[in-house]
């Protein structure tokens, strides 16, 4: 992220230095692979509480205005069958009465939140996540669609996006998403071995998602996804590189390469996978790094953390443009923009708060039908959480974290305020990861990139008193 304006005539050098540190970055990522927060939020997720109530996000939601940006999020959560690997907030189900109740009572919420939130500005974005958002038929896909943007316009050039499984998404539904404008589809792919695939109750030929793939740039499709897990049982360098050759021949826009999270207290249905059949530690290293290799050779940017984008991507000219800017729904181009997050467990980002809702359908089905809303927890950020904020969001997004911006900002200079925090880098910078300046400025290297976390980490008030409990929060960082 620091190789601002990197484009693909420079990927020879990144190539290389991934290539060149290879020995270096298996001796020490080891170091790093315990667990840690993305980051997708400041406070992270822990932190929240019920102290934070629909009282108080119905406060912020009317405080919006329409300087504050806006995007939108609907989770989805029905799912056909599971996936054993998946820690989602997730409902296996065949029973067609429950996607026409969930329609029903998002509906009535996103009606409850319009009344509150009546200054807000027209969306610059809305996604649809899940569980999985094709489980609804075409009229409810354009039922959804309507209800969202009916109550909360979109304004041109909106960025519209959809997850989607390819296993149970038909021709009909890719043309009435891009009918109703949708242009940017992310399909789950993980892995396409078949061993794998029937290890983790995921049975995907390759030739369905390259149809899904054909109807959705047919229907005009901008953009094509693709989400890949490295760590998976019974994978191995040789297996992943067989994945990596079927997904370059089809060739997404984007890549996201996600580390397997086995969180069992999350995912009970995880702990069926015998702990012999994961890769061990080094096998896993090995895997991401080769991944890492073949994708900065096919001309992939790397964005951050575990993204890649072509180099004509959105995504890649954000980062370039330091536009780049990370919320629940990963890195977006849509700088600062509040979130309104509707359906079960979605998260609302308003400017000084986050709030999310009841995760459990019927929870959320009751808080909805007796209160507009669903707040479950939330919380709202004190002075030095807007501090902390910037801090991280600029070490994840931009891979450096300018003293002078900072300091400006928040009117007293960023190496006295944060000297301690500074100062715990040192093996970070030894190890190769970050450089600092005098004047306290950071700047992840190549390498860092891949740990990123590991550096915002240090500027999280939160985390040592998590540690010291040792509660089991956050999943692994390789
Ligand atoms: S991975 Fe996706 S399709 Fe599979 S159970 Fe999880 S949410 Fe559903």
């Amino acid at each position: 992220m620091t190789e601002a304006g990197r484009d693909c005539t420079e990927r020879g050098s990144d190539d290389d230095a991934f290539a060149l540190d290879l020995d270096h970055a298996e001796a020490i990522l080891p170091r790093y692979e315990g667990p840690g927060p993305r980051y997708t939020s400041y406070p992270t997720a822990p932190v929240w509480t019920s102290a934070y109530g629909p009282d108080d996000h119905a406060r912020d939601l009317a405080a919006l205005r329409p300087a504050d940006g806006l995007a939108l999020y609907a989770h989805v959560p029905f799912c056909e069958s599971l996936c054993h690997f998946c820690a989602c907030n997730r409902i296996i189900t065949h029973d067609v009465a429950l996607p026409e109740r969930y329609l029903d009572t998002i509906e009535r919420e996103i009606a409850a939140v319009r009344d509150l939130a009546q200054q807000a500005a027209q969306a610059s974005q809305l996604h649809w996540g899940g569980g999985t958002p094709t489980h609804l038929s075409p009229a409810q896909i354009r039922r959804l669609f309507r209800a969202m943007t009916d109550a909360f316009p979109l304004r041109g050039g909106a960025e519209v996006s959809i997850e989607v499984d390819p296993r149970v998404t038909t021709r009909e539904q890719v043309e009435a998403l891009r009918e109703l404008g949708f242009d940017r589809i992310s399909l789950g792919v993980q892995d396409v071995e078949p061993r794998v695939q029937q290890a983790i109750h995921r049975v995907q030929p390759p030739s369905t998602t390259a149809a899904l793939v054909d109807d959705a740039r047919r229907a005009g499709f901008a953009s094509v996804n693709f989400d890949l897990i490295y760590g998976l049982p019974f994978q191995r360098e040789d297996t992943f590189a067989r994945t990596l050759d079927t997904v370059l021949a089809i060739g997404p826009d984007r890549i996201a390469l996600y580390s397997y999270a086995h969180v069992t207290w999350v995912a009970k249905q995880q702990r069926g996978f015998e702990r012999q059949d994961l890769p061990d530690a080094p096998t896993k290293l090995r895997i991401l790094l080769l991944a890492i290799r073949r994708l900065l050779h096919a001309g992939y940017v790397y964005v951050g953390m575990d993204h890649f984008a072509r180099p004509d991507d959105e995504l890649s000219r954000a980062l370039r443009d330091r536009t780049l800017r990370r919320n629940f729904m990963g890195y977006t181009t849509q700088a600062g923009a509040a979130l309104l997050g509707f359906g079960p467990s979605a998260i609302s980002e308003l400017p000084s708060s986050y709030a999310q809702n009841e995760r459990e359908l019927g929870a959320w089905e009751n808080a909805v039908r007796e209160r507009g809303l669903a707040t479950l927890r939330g919380h709202r950020l004190s002075a030095e959480d807007e501090e902390r904020r910037f801090a991280i969001s600029r070490i994840m997004c931009h891979g450096e974290l300018s003293a002078a911006e900072w300091s400006s900002r928040f009117g007293r200079p960023f190496a006295t305020a944060y000297a301690g925090e500074l100062a715990s880098l040192d093996t970070l910078e030894s190890d190769g990861l970050v450089v600092r300046a005098n004047d306290g400025s950071l700047r992840v290297t190549p390498l860092g990139r891949l740990l990123v976390r590991n550096v915002a980490m240090a500027f999280d008030a939160y985390l040592p008193e998590q540690q010291r409990t040792g509660a089991r929060l956050f999943s692994r960082a390789v």
